[in-house]
Parts: structure tokens; sequence; C-alpha cells
């Protein structure tokens, strides 16, 4: 279960955007975003003029990789998974990003961040269908339960988290329990409600090289 562990403002700056990968601070002044919205690394380095074909689908990709929290190796299973599914390969490719467990649990206000997500779940704080679930890349189906498993500290460390990430609303295909602590997977996500805007055709171009 390997993960990306470097300076994470460093990738937004890479990318140009805001990727949200540390949660309430990405929506403050403190942002790195606001103050340097430029590439990281030395300025006479830096590439000016037209990007090529080949640069923007590279940029998409990593672009996925860093918002989901997800390595190389790992995006291109998820990529061959997608190609094997019926219907358009990119919404598969994003869907099945957006059905991880840490991600269903980022979605659904119960942690800051994907980062933090990951950390609930590997720290067995979340059990999928009432059996502790502790490996981010679990995928959920319609009709499951994700839930916070039962201890007061855990129980205060969500409700905190819930409290701080309230305002960002849940996507129609989940449906949280406040009181339960729980999160209910309606449907598969619909492309409109992925929560990472991606131009998945980019990165099926690249990876179908
Ligand atoms: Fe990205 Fe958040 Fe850092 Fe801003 S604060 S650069 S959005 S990780």
């Amino acid at each position: 279960m390997a993960r990306y562990t470097g300076p994470k403002c460093k990738l937004c700056r890479r990318e140009g955007e805001k990727l949200f990968l540390k949660g309430t601070r990405c929506l403050t002044a403190k942002c790195a975003i606001a103050k340097r919205a430029y590439p990281p690394g030395e300025r006479r380095f830096r590439r000016r003029g037209k990007v090529s074909d080949y640069g923007e689908q590279l940029r998409e990709k990593q672009k996925a990789k860093r918002s989901y929290g997800v390595l190389e190796r790992q995006f291109r299973r998820y990529f061959h998974i997608a190609e094997r599914q019926e219907g358009n390969t990119g919404e598969n490719l994003v869907r099945l990003l957006e059905r991880r467990l840490d991600n269903v649990v980022y979605l659904g206000g119960f942690a800051p961040s994907r980062a933090a997500a990951r950390q609930l779940v590997t720290h067995g704080h979340v059990a999928l269908n009432d059996h502790k679930a502790d490996i981010p890349s679990l995928l959920v189906r319609p009709g499951d339960i994700v839930k916070v498993r039962a201890g007061r500290r855990r129980r205060e460390l969500v409700e905190g988290y819930r409290q701080m990430t309230v305002e960002r609303g849940v996507p129609p295909w989940l449906a949280v329990n406040p009181e339960e602590q729980s999160i209910q997977v309606l449907a598969l996500p619909k492309p409109e409600e992925f929560s990472v805007p991606l131009r998945s055709n980019l990165i099926v171009e690249l990876l179908s090289k």
C-alpha cells in the first residue's frame, strides 16, 4: 500500500490548480497556489510556449493520480479494468477511482482530505457492511454501508472532521447519516457527479498508446 509522502502543495503547483490535498488549509490564504501560482523548481528550467499533446495528456493523468492519491502501477491497473468494462473507458476509469473506500469516506465528509480518509481506513476506524475494512482501495457497490466503527474517541474524531467539512456537501450517489456516522452508497456515480473535473479522454489516449 505504497503512497506518495512528499510535499503535497508542490503537486498542486505543478498542475497549476488546487487539488485539495490538505483539507481545510486548502480553503485559506495559506494555500500555496494562492501565494505561488507557478510551477516548482528553478525559474530557468520552466517551460514556456505551447504544451504538446503528449504534455497535456500526461498532465491530466498526473492530476488524476495525485487527486485520488494513487500511484502509477495501481492507476494502470484501474485503466486495464476500465478497458474491459462496457461503455466509455475514461468514465469507467474515473468511476473506479470514485468508488475507492478512502474516496467515499472523504466525500461523505468524514475526513478533511483523501489522505486523512486513507489514514482513517488504514488505522481500522471504518467498517464496510459491518466488517472492519482497512484497505483504502476497496471498491464500494450500490447498497454498501460504510460506517465508523464503535468507540468514543474515534467517533469524536470523525464528528470533528464532519463539522469541518459540512459545507462541502455530499454527492447525490451517497447518503450520509450523521447520527450513525454512516454513508450509504445509493448508486454508481454518473460522470457529472465525479468529484474531480478530469478530461479522461486525454488519459485514455495516453495509456492506449
Ligand atoms: Fe494544494 Fe491544498 Fe496545498 Fe493549496 S493548500 S496548494 S490546494 S494542497
